[in-house]
């Protein structure tokens, strides 16, 4: 559908491709969502049971603290537990750097800058080349260089994206080019300028987030507001909704911002309606157990969910299964956008959750028969 209607397209920005692990970033590849574990990386059974969970919401790559020497001991355990390809968290220790690389990191994300020496840097590249490890460069408004504060006074998208150049000319010396790039700040606009500024200078993979952008629904604004505005431009090729929740709620956050923009499909899009006097049965409720119940669905999949005629009806042609509040308690059901059957209130739940789980399973069992067929 979107390709015929050229006001949603949304024209990627032509970057390098990198592997992560198995997981390819930049290029065509799909935009991959990120997380990071906030157990103690020491306690490798609490950060599995994260990890799994973080799996399950659908993250493509996650990230793990290495803050010390029981943290990239535990690593070795917790990257092969792992399914999704880790990304080594390292500040400062470079020793945590060559830890990680040689227990099965994917990606180290470290800036090579500020490890203290040319030596470091090359004893870095070494262990990631050795151990086929991606880095990713991370700078940050909040921990920019001493001398490019008093350079520009202030962190400002200049001096976020001088900070980066830097750091790649490190990598670059060492012949090394498997890396990524962000550019975070908190404030929006910094972080939106940062990003665009990097994007005309570098043509490696760009790693998209607003960092510290605050609680669950806070956070999930502006981050909605700051990478969609680049995703929209074009610019990103994976990214991390930096949220005060619980990790699987950024991965459900990330897909969320890439299903809205039509760059990712995952899961169900529901659509529904705020509700109103009008409403034949309790929408928010309904939505809110519907959101719950079908969070093990992986295969895109919509679904409208109307409290009655008003737009019922026109949503309901757009999606694969909707619903539409009508009087008495009868609501109409509605399969391919076509009128189908009535549900009674206090059957709907149960009845939508069995349709949408019917869905999956012939869509998937479509794919595989095309895919036997290719
Ligand atoms: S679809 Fe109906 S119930 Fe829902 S907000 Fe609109 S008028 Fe109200």
């Amino acid at each position: 559908m979107s390709s015929v209607r050229p006001w949603r397209d949304i024209a990627r920005r032509k970057s390098r491709q990198i592997m992560v692990g198995s997981v390819p970033v930049g290029g065509d590849a799909p935009i991959t969502v990120q997380t990071m574990t906030n157990t103690p990386t020491a306690d490798p059974v609490a950060t599995i049971d994260q990890i799994r969970r973080c799996e399950e919401a659908g993250a493509d790559l996650i990230r793990v603290s290495c803050p010390d020497e029981e943290s990239t001991a535990a690593f070795r355990k917790i990257a092969k537990a792992s399914r999704v390809p880790l990304i080594a968290d390292i500040h400062f220790h470079y020793k945590r750097a060559l830890e990680a690389a040689d227990a099965g990191a994917a990606c180290l994300r470290i800036n090579p800058g500020n490890i203290g020496s040319a030596d470091r840097v090359a004893e870095v590249v070494r262990a990631a080349k050795a151990n086929g490890c991606a880095i990713r460069i991370g700078v940050n408004a909040g921990s920019l260089e001493r001398d490019l504060l008093e350079k520009y006074g202030e962190p400002c998208p200049e001096a976020l994206v001088e900070s980066a150049l830097d750091h790649i000319k490190l990598l670059q010396d060492q012949d090394f080019h498997e890396y990524k790039v962000a550019v975070k700040a908190s404030d929006v606009f910094l972080a939106v300028a940062a990003y665009m500024g990097l994007a005309e200078a570098v043509d490696c993979p760009l790693h998209l987030g607003i960092t510290e952008a605050g609680g669950l629904i806070g956070g999930t604004v502006k981050s909605s507001v700051g990478i969609g505005n680049l995703l929209w431009a074009g610019i990103g090729d994976t990214l991390r909704v930096s949220l005060s929740a619980e990790p699987e709620q950024e991965v459900r956050v990330g897909f969320e911002i890439l299903k809205a923009l039509g760059l990712r499909t995952r899961g169900v899009r529901v659509v529904s309606c705020p509700s109103c006097a009008r409403q034949g049965f309790d929408v928010i409720r309904t939505v809110e157990a519907l959101e719950d119940r079908l969070q093990h669905i992986k295969t895109p999949i919509s679904l409208s969910v109307l409290g009655c005629v008003v737009n019922g009806p026109g949503e309901a042609r757009e999606t694969d299964i909707g619903v539409t509040g009508g009087g008495n308690g009868k609501h109409m059901v509605y399969l391919s956008g076509v009128t189908d059957h009535h549900i009674n209130s206090d059957e709907m739940l149960d009845h939508i959750v069995s349709l949408v789980e019917a869905k999956a399973a012939e869509i998937e069992a479509a794919t595989v028969k095309v895919e036997a067929h290719a």
